[in-house]
């Protein structure tokens, strides 16, 4: 059924022809850009459960063999991909950092695959570079705040970057510390830097035993992967615990003092502008002058809460991030633009160099090529995404943007707070926060526990948290996700709590005080909530 005719005649149709407009396909294209929120619930409808299920649709591994008309395949893809699909675009779809877009990325997106830009190199970009080049400059500017001469002297020059312009935080992250690595173990005498002699030769040369990164454990896993692909390992990527749910500074300085001692050299500390799991920013200004004493480049990774620099109320939250020497911040997060725009900025502009390669047939010595300083080759002009938006919504937008997500969830832990079964445990600095669901009785109890038992009992709350979490999700209304913590009331052991990141814009408190009431018709009707209540006597405490 539906097997087109293999012949390049109608193959070269494809390349040329778009169906007729009553197609399957542009059925769905027109559908998407008439309302994708009506789109979206008359087709994802996520009626599988498991993902043991979906795979059945995605089972086998046998090559397509003859081709299949586009109409047909639409149809395919409906039925299988799209009605299991995740419908981000949800209020209450609440659990992680991707959101609803605004609507005109759906043309800008069919705007960027009709030109089909590549902006490794001008021969393939020509205006998209400037483009891009200057999306990083207003970046660099949000962060650093320099003088228009400044701009006007890096802007555009080939010998200058002010950023990296990549596919999200982690590449951002990779990108930054490979500049770092590069210029702190850079060329010196007759030693050529370890650009090109190599790790080993560098650490023999700088008469060291290992490189570290320093962070607290709230640094993304993505610093993890960075120490791994840089060659330093990730037995080098020091973290401290944050009982205080921030990286301390003097704790830092010890720290990195300890490890340089020891015959390492420290690469880098890097301080969180907006963790990913609870929000919190680090004190960057104090770490930036931590990082100074000790002589290593300071990185702050603001890929998600980089965005809160929009915010004239709320910017000082990141104070010190302008001493930053790189920053890291995701358009793709509260910027709401789609998937696969990150930035990497840096402070000094000649900075990138450390990392400049050159080729032959691009990329050529004095190029204006991006792809000399960007970590991946061939890329996409997703930089049009963060200048469209830029201007269409203007600064004073991401403003207004950023201040409703932060004041919605300072109402939400309020509403948490005021509920007797259930436990803010970090409250927001930005639109992050964490919370449990816990029987008020067991709340009472935990208060006066030893800490044996309090972690014997807060296990048990914790299998109910995963366990509301679980069906929460299954039922499909809503979603919220989960992360285990170690949080300042329950001391040195980590807790299973839900996380909210108030990332859409149309998500209302009456979504959220209906997100807690389902959360709480879940958690009374679940099995270890009735174990919870029967084991609370003390009496009985030593068996539970
Ligand atoms: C999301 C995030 C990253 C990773 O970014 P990707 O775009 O997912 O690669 C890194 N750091 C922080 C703090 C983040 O929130």
């Amino acid at each position: 059924m539906g097997e087109a005719q293999v012949s390049l005649k109608h193959l070269f149709r494809v390349f040329t022809k778009p169906e007729h407009k009553d197609s399957k396909l542009a059925q769905i294209e027109e559908h998407l850009s008439d309302n994708i929120l009506d789109f979206l619930s008359q087709h994802v409808v996520t009626k599988k459960t498991s993902l043991e299920e979906v795979e059945q649709d995605f089972a086998d591994a046998m090559m397509p063999e003859s081709p299949e008309f586009v109409s047909t395949h639409a149809e395919n893809l409906l039925e299988k991909l799209v009605a299991h699909s995740v419908n981000t675009y949800s209020p209450t779809f609440i659990g992680h950092m991707t959101s609803a877009l605004p609507y005109f990325h759906l043309s800008l997106a069919k705007l960027l695959v009709g030109l089909n830009q590549n902006l490794v190199k001008i021969e393939t970009s020509k205006a998209f570079t400037p483009l891009e080049r200057q999306v990083l400059g207003m970046m660099h500017n949000l962060v650093y705040e320099q003088d228009e001469s400044f701009y006007e002297q890096y802007l555009h020059s080939a010998r200058h970057a002010l950023g990296a312009f990549c596919s999200g935080g982690t590449v951002a992250n990779i990108t930054a510390l490979w500049v770092a690595r590069n210029k702190i173990l850079g060329p010196e005498g007759r030693f050529p830097g370890v650009a090109r002699a190599g790790l080993a030769s560098a650490y023999r040369h700088y008469d060291i035993d290992n490189l570290g990164v320093l962070c607290s454990r709230r640094g993304h896993y993505s610093l993890s992967k960075a120490v791994d692909v840089l060659g330093i390992g990730r037995e080098n990527l020091i973290t401290l615990p944050c009982p205080e749910q921030v990286l301390d500074p003097a704790e830092a300085l010890r720290k990195g003092r300890e490890y340089q001692e020891q015959g390492n050299k420290l690469l880098a500390i890097v301080g969180i502008g907006g963790t990913t799991e609870t929000g919190h920013v680090d004190p960057l200004d104090e770490l930036a002058d931590v990082a100074e004493e000790l002589g290593c480049w300071f990185h702050v990774d603001a890929a998600w809460g980089g965005a809160t620099l929009f915010s004239k109320h709320y910017r000082g939250i990141l104070k010190g991030i302008e001493k930053a020497d790189s920053v890291t911040i995701d358009a793709h997060k509260q910027m709401y633009v789609p998937m696969g725009a990150g930035m990497a900025l840096f402070k000094n502009p000649a900075d990138a160099n450390a990392v400049r390669h050159h080729a032959q047939y691009i990329l050529r010595e004095g190029s204006k090529d991006l792809g000399a300083t960007t970590l991946e080759g061939s890329r996409n002009g997703m930089a049009m995404m963060v200048y469209s938006s830029l201007h269409i919504l203007g600064r004073r937008g991401y403003e207004l943007l950023i201040n409703q997500s932060i004041e919605k969830a300072k109402k939400f832990a309020a509403m948490i707070e005021a509920h007797p079964d259930f436990e803010l445990i970090t409250s927001p600095t930005l639109s992050i926060m964490t919370y449990r669901v816990c029987p008020a009785a067991i709340q009472e109890q935990l208060k006066t526990l030893p800490q044996v038992q309090a972690q014997r009992l807060n296990s048990k709350v914790d299998r109910l948290v995963v366990n509301v979490q679980k069906l929460q999700r299954e039922a499909g209304k809503s979603f919220v996700s989960r992360t285990r913590l170690e949080c300042p009331v329950y001391g040195a052991y980590p807790i299973t709590v839900f996380r909210v990141v108030l990332a859409n814009p149309m998500t209302t408190t009456r979504d959220l005080r209906a997100i807690l009431e389902e959360q709480h018709a879940i958690a009374s009707r679940n099995r270890v909530w009735q174990e919870l209540l029967a084991v609370s006597a003390p009496a009985t405490l030593d068996q539970a």
